[in-house]
């Protein structure tokens, strides 16, 4: 067998270099089909930086996401674009600042707004690459007919339009939240104890029926969003408590995931990312506890400061993992600056595709970097909340210059951190480095005016 394989690659490879020699229309195809991995990112809703093993966590396990760790690369300077959802997933899936589609805050059930039909997603680019695609768990990018996710490039869809918490006690008036399959109400109220047990089974059912057919799978989990629960199976195992039951039970849920794709011998022909959306929510309003969730329910960033909906580190610093055996050496630990929209023209790339030229991309190729054959092409990162251009952090430097509290009020004094020796943003330097405080204003300045130029106008419900 592996002698007739052998023989097979020896034809393959003259094949190939012979009709390459004759003509790109014969070589080409074969070559993109033979290399362009399946894709799967696993996407936690409101994980801190902290919460796994392998991030620092003392008492939550998560021996799966770890060993998916230890197979690829860790990467501790990896950034959601946001701080909250809706833009965080945004520019997962344009891989665009989410201020280039509109979609800058968290949106409400029933918003008028949400994808935009002229934005590229991730979904629609693979999928004319002859990827299947399906996304599994919450959507969070609109929830009227246009925005369902089956209208904005994905095959498959089986989840909540948007966060499990936009239902009474917590948010007053909310319709009960529904349960999609395609464009089809298959349950509502939705059962949210047993969400993360169903996106497993769903995602594993999915792999298996793409049957030797590249995929794009996009799991975004519901949890550890407040209420963070857990199905009955996980309450009470965790030494972490509720929470930790939560995340122990997604780390079961990426084993399963990982064990079907090496069940089906597709390791090495398999991307897979985990990332968090945003940082914890520890700064979540007090309609957010009730039903027993108290804030030992949401997670850690870790040393660094903030939370979701902040600026600060604590809001968008979040675990970044991705392996790929046999093209991503393991064992690999980078502080590398890397975000979410990365993602974006990296999977085009893989799939054959061309990065747009018709309007601006965010994001870079980190191929090169995963691999360690490069340091990571992006050299800064914006960090907006909502419309605002807050900050942004070029190399080991971050300039954060918050908006005024009160409309009237004057603005905070600049905050200059140097990430490297002070992850946890202490120390403001700006008085001792005027000069890297003027570069990076300016280049927060230039910015501003680039996006405020190139954005959509303002929709109802920003
Ligand atoms: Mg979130």
């Amino acid at each position: 067998m592996r002698s007739t394989m052998h023989g097979v690659w020896v034809l393959a490879t003259v094949l190939l270099f012979l009709s390459g020699a004759a003509g790109p229309a014969l070589a080409q195809p074969t070559r993109a089909q033979a290399q362009r991995p399946n894709i799967v990112v696993f996407l936690t809703d409101d994980q801190g930086y902290a919460d796994l093993s392998s991030y620092g966590h003392p008492t939550i396990r998560t021996p799966h996401i770890d060993q998916m760790a230890r197979e690829g690369i860790r990467l501790t300077s990896f950034y959601s674009t946001a701080p909250v959802c809706t833009p965080a997933r945004a520019a997962l899936l344009t891989g665009r600042y989410p201020v280039r589609s509109g979609l800058v805050n968290a949106l409400s059930p029933g918003a008028p707004i949400g994808m935009p039909a002229t934005e590229l997603t991730l979904a629609e680019a693979l999928r004319a690459q002859g990827y299947r695609t399906g996304i599994i768990g919450k959507w969070h990018l609109g929830d009227g007919p246009s925005f369902n996710p089956t209208a904005h490039g994905f095959d498959y869809f089986f989840g909540l339009p948007y966060s499990h918490d936009y239902r009474a006690p917590f948010v007053q008036g909310a319709p009960p939240v529904p349960l999609y399959r395609g464009t089809a109400v298959v349950e509502r109220p939705v059962d949210d104890t047993t969400l993360t047990r169903r996106y497993t089974e769903e995602a594993i059912r999915f792999i298996r029926e793409a049957r030797g057919e590249p995929f794009f799978l996009y799991v975004a989990h519901s949890m550890p969003h407040l209420p963070a629960v857990a199905s009955t199976r996980f309450r009470g195992r965790s030494r972490a408590g509720n929470y930790g039951d939560v995340i122990e039970e997604l780390d079961w849920s990426v084993g399963e995931v990982l064990r079907t794709l090496a069940e089906l011998g597709l390791d090495r022909r398999t991307i897979t990312v985990f990332t968090s959306d945003n940082g914890p929510w520890t700064n979540a309003m007090p309609r957010s506890f009730q039903e027993g969730q108290t804030l030992q329910d949401v997670g850690y960033a870790g040393i660094f400061r903030g939370s979701k909906a902040t600026t600060y580190e604590g809001g968008v610093r979040v675990p970044g993992i991705v392996r790929w055996p046999g093209t991503i050496p393991a064992g690999q630990v980078s502080a590398e600056l890397a975000a979410n929209m990365d993602l974006f023209p990296t999977f085009l790339h893989l799939a054959g595709a061309k990065t747009p030229m018709d309007r601006p991309i965010d994001g870079y190729d980190i191929l090169p970097m995963l691999t360690g054959r490069a340091p990571s092409p992006r050299k800064e990162l914006f960090y907006f909340s909502g419309r605002n251009l807050e900050a942004v952090r070029e190399g080991r430097w971050k300039l954060r210059i918050a908006p005024p509290q009160q409309p009237g009020q004057t603005a905070a004094a600049p905050e200059l951190f140097d990430l490297e020796r002070d992850p946890g943003e202490r120390s403001n330097v700006a008085a001792d480095h005027q000069d890297t405080l003027a570069r990076l204003r300016s280049r927060i300045d230039a910015f501003r005016e680039e996006v405020a130029a190139a954005a959509p106008a303002a929709r109802p419900g920003d």
